[in-house]
């Protein structure tokens, strides 16, 4: 069994100055305890005790190129070495701007932040100038940031089965945020096009936007249904409306052109962070240039401090050179390191009789304990066990796997098959010890 004496009396003494010991709200409920990080590098973490991970966090999904890329980490280190922010322009946001509109299909033009939550609220934002309108659609179980626009808390599971009018009550996801914020933000079930139809009947031309991820990886990674983005697509082109596609996660994880570049279509806006610039803080908004015109007319603010410094933009230029090597040769290897993990884990709740799913796109899957065969929709996911999950999750540390506690994996460019071997071995006996 693996100690963490050193985690424990770390999280103590960070409480007394940090608030909550943690930077990030998640990172608290890690069980048994919120470990401390001493050194990583690749697909391995060690913690402060000593411990070495295989790493399946990936500090929830930017590092798809491991942890400190010699490649990355070099060249944002020479960047930073000639001034690291300026508050004047510098080619390296004129060199990465080109190059994401080089890569990602639906961007004529684009723009910089720092994390997934500005990137969202500068997209509703133009979507509303754009417009002149106010309400926006959003779906259960997607995740759009924390900010007073858009965070949301979800109904019970037995209110969106019972298809109650409750379920589509619009609650504020903490308490804090502004009342009036929600106000004109549509909440729908996701992949039901029923659902969108009726709501774009009944709203139609009062709708600036319809904020979705491609793939709802933040509850159960599960897959738009054939014709579904499509028809997204076509009823928003009818009636004026601005579709963003939430590609925080799927950015760079499903292909260099992000989800909209795997399915063949084009948002008007896409809203891109985490592995956008391989775990340095970066996101961006890009999309058809009479949105994004209206930041170059000033008729929209964005603004920020620290926008496009010389350290993201180095970032984000490596991040992209690297991925694209070999003619993005990575994806595919990512691609068959996951499909081969998610096999064998498949195989060893078979084995030992552990019902459950595993839904899997690219180098990104949930896994879950369900009595389901299969998972569809956001209601079936609110079905899992996630308390033996979380368990689950828990009992992988003394394997030497570090899996997030709520089931979604992400698998990096620098993983190795060995890596994989040894999770399946750990998993399967993590299973069996768990009957
Ligand atoms: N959108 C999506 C789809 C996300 O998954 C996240 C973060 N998990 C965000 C937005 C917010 O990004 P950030 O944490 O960088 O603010």
């Amino acid at each position: 069994m693996r100690t963490f004496n050193e985690s424990v009396s770390k999280i103590e003494e960070s409480k007394k100055y940090l608030a909550g010991g943690v930077s990030s709200f998640l990172r608290g409920a890690m069980k048994p305890i919120p470990l401390f990080v001493k050194t990583a590098s690749g697909s391995h973490v060690i913690d402060a005790d000593g411990n070495d991970y295989i790493d399946y966090l990936l500090a929830y999904g930017p590092l798809i190129l491991g942890h400190a890329d010699p490649e990355l980490t070099e060249k944002t280190y020479q960047a930073m070495k000639s001034g690291n922010a300026y508050g004047l322009q510098h080619d390296g946001e004129i060199l990465l701007s080109k190059r994401l509109t080089e890569v990602l299909p639906c961007a004529d033009k684009v723009t910089f932040s720092g994390s997934g939550t500005e990137a969202v609220m500068l997209a509703l934002r133009l979507a509303r100038a754009y417009t002149n309108r106010q309400k926006v659609i959003r779906f259960h179980g997607h995740y759009h940031g924390w900010s007073d626009a858009i965070f949301t808390s979800f109904p019970s599971p037995d209110l969106v089965k019972e298809n109650s009018d409750q379920a589509d009550r619009v609650l504020p996801g903490t308490s804090g945020q502004s009342e009036s914020s929600l106000q004109d933000i549509i909440l729908l079930p996701w992949n039901d096009p029923e659902a969108l139809k009726q709501a774009l009947d009944m709203y139609g031309e009062q709708i600036a936007a319809i904020i979705t991820e491609p793939v709802m990886c933040n509850s159960g990674c599960i897959l738009p249904k054939p014709g579904y983005l499509e028809q997204m697509r076509e009823w928003t082109q009818e009636l004026g409306i601005v579709l963003i596609f939430d590609e925080v996660i799927t950015g760079f994880r499903l292909g260099i052109g992000g989800a909209h570049g795997r399915f063949n279509i084009k948002p008007d806006l896409v809203t891109m962070g985490k592995a956008v610039a391989g775990g340095v803080p970066l996101s961006v908004v890009a999309g058809k240039e009479e949105i994004m015109d209206l930041v170059a007319t000033g008729r929209v603010n964005h603004l920020g401090t620290m926008n496009g410094n010389t350290m993201v933009t180095a970032a984000g230029l490596a991040t992209i050179d690297i991925l694209s090597k070999n003619n993005n040769a990575v994806f595919e290897k990512m691609e068959r390191l996951t499909q081969n993990l998610v096999s064998g884990l498949r195989d060893v709740m078979l084995k030992n009789g552990v019902r459950g799913v595993i839904n899997q796109i690219g180098p990104v899957f949930h896994m879950m304990f369900i009595q389901e065969d299969e998972v569809r929709d956001f209601a079936t996911f609110q079905k899992r066990d996630a308390a033996k999950y979380s368990l689950f999750a828990e009992k992988m540390l003394d394997e030497g796997i570090l899996v997030r506690p709520t089931g979604l994996w992400y698998v990096s460019a620098v993983h190795s098959d060995e890596d994989i071997q040894r999770t399946i071995e750990g998993a399967d006996r993590v299973l069996q010890s768990m009957e």
